[in-house]
């Protein structure tokens, strides 16, 4: 029945392939789980009657509370009640839901202007633009930066949305292998004239695109290698913080403040406000020039909406709790609390014989399961135990080495990761996941 049929195939005939029949329907029970409240320490799943593969399940009017080990909100900042729900309820009465249109066509607001210029002292750049999604800042920015003639080298398990926008960039991309600097410079030593690496001849610009944190592995990307690689070979580099900022660093600004690099070194900080700030949207950190060329040529902002009143409200004052400036001594508390969090559930998951990837001090934990049919069985091992895990397989990971990510939050508690820890444990012997008897200290 996907065959042509009359000079033409179903539209969704093309969708019909392996991988949404066999594998995603099948095992990736997140989306259909239906989810009500604050995606916060807790998140309350709506029960449902079937199992269904698709979303027509009834519900049964009943709910329960699970313990949320699946939501970016690394610093706690996903929560209904607090200096930030409480500004954003005062914004929400002056300004109205929706600024209903464009910045192109209703101007900038105070409140943009006030995000720009936080965002920007916070990452320590000279000026910021922002946007409604992460996803739109990538897509929409690579073309405003590169094109045709240009040479954009991104790293191999960057994020779809940078993938997303190399391509309409129009600029001929490369790859190299996640986080490998010999295989960046044998990139760049290929494209760049041979023997003559500091001239750029053959490309109008060179592009480099890395991830600060990256969310499927919980590996940092080497910073001090790519700005040496940077100095010798003369490319520019694009950082996307989505995972990094607020979550790394001492003082949360992300993979400059962890690995004590001046943010100027780095060509375009980008990030997005959905993690650590609990809010929606994108931003855009860099001189002044490139932001003002940015922000007339990037469709995202020209012909999309602008973040909505409250969520800027949202940005701004967790932004301000993070570096001090209200509620002094709250976001160097959240900060610690992540950090100990990260390393603690780590190391307790290594101790028990999981294998685990990723940096150490990565608040993202990709737990290994390996066999695609491990997914929903671990997920539903979790949810007996009253615990919502992320579980990802093919193709956001290759086929055989499906995981749990296990995304850690300051608002987590000793007792809750003591709780999840004694659920894998549980889930590791049905299921028959740990490798080893478990590792004397872990690192
Ligand atoms: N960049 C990276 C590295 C991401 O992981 C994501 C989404 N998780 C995005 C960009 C897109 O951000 P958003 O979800 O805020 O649209």
């Amino acid at each position: 029945h996907l065959r042509a049929r009359d000079g033409y195939a179903p539209l969704y005939s093309d969708f019909d392939n392996f991988y949404i029949r066999r594998l995603q329907l099948r095992i990736n029970d997140c989306f259909r789980r239906p989810v009500t409240g604050v995606p916060g320490r807790f998140i309350t799943l709506l029960d449902r009657t079937s199992d269904d593969f698709n979303l027509s399940f009834k519900l049964t009017g009943t709910t329960t509370e699970t313990l949320n080990m699946s939501s970016y909100n690394y610093l706690g900042f996903a929560q209904a009640d607090g200096e930030c729900a409480d500004a954003a309820e005062l914004c929400m009465r002056k300004y109205g839901i929706s600024f209903c249109s464009s910045r192109a066509d209703i101007g900038t607001s105070d409140l943009h202007l006030d995000v720009e210029k936080l965002v920007a002292n916070f990452v320590g750049k000279e000026a910021a633009t922002i946007h409604s999604m992460g996803f739109v800042t990538n897509a929409s920015v690579f073309p405003a930066l590169v094109g045709k003639g240009c040479l954009l080298i991104s790293d191999q398990l960057n994020h779809a949305s940078i993938r997303f926008g190399a391509r309409i960039s129009g600029s001929v991309i490369d790859m190299f292998k996640h986080n490998d600097m010999m295989d960046l410079e044998r990139v760049l030593r290929e494209r760049i004239s041979q023997g003559q690496p500091r001239t750029h001849r053959p490309w109008r610009k060179i592009l480099v695109a890395v991830e600060g944190l990256y969310s499927m592995e919980g590996t940092m990307c080497n910073l001090p290698g790519l700005v040496a690689l940077k100095k010798k070979y003369k490319f520019a580099l694009y950082v996307d913080e989505a995972h990094s900022i607020g979550a790394l660093g001492p003082r949360g600004r992300g993979v400059c403040d962890y690995f004590g690099i001046d943010p100027k070194e780095i060509d375009i900080l980008m990030g997005t406000f959905t993690k650590s700030f609990g809010a929606n949207g994108g931003y855009i950190c860099a001189t002044k020039a490139i932001i003002d060329k940015i922000r007339v040529t990037n469709a995202g902002t020209i012909f999309g909406e602008t973040p909505a009143p409250a969520v800027l409200t949202q940005i701004a004052t967790s932004l301000k709790i993070i570096a001090g400036d209200i509620a002094p001594g709250q976001g160097e508390e959240r900060l610690q609390r992540l950090a100990f969090n990260s390393r603690y559930l780590r190391l307790g998951l290594k101790r028990l014989g999981f294998i685990v990837y990723g940096h150490d001090d990565s608040p993202i934990i990709p737990l290994l399961l390996y066999h695609p049919a491990k997914i929903p069985a671990f997920s539903r091992e979790m949810l007996k135990r009253k615990i919502s895990v992320v579980v990802v397989g093919y193709p956001a990971t290759p086929l055989i080495s499906s995981r749990v990510r296990l995304c850690v939050s300051a608002a987590h508690t000793k007792d809750d990761l003591d709780r999840l820890l004694a659920a894998c444990d549980q889930a590791g012997e049905v299921l028959q996941l740990k490798f080893s008897s478990g590792i004397a200290g872990g690192q």
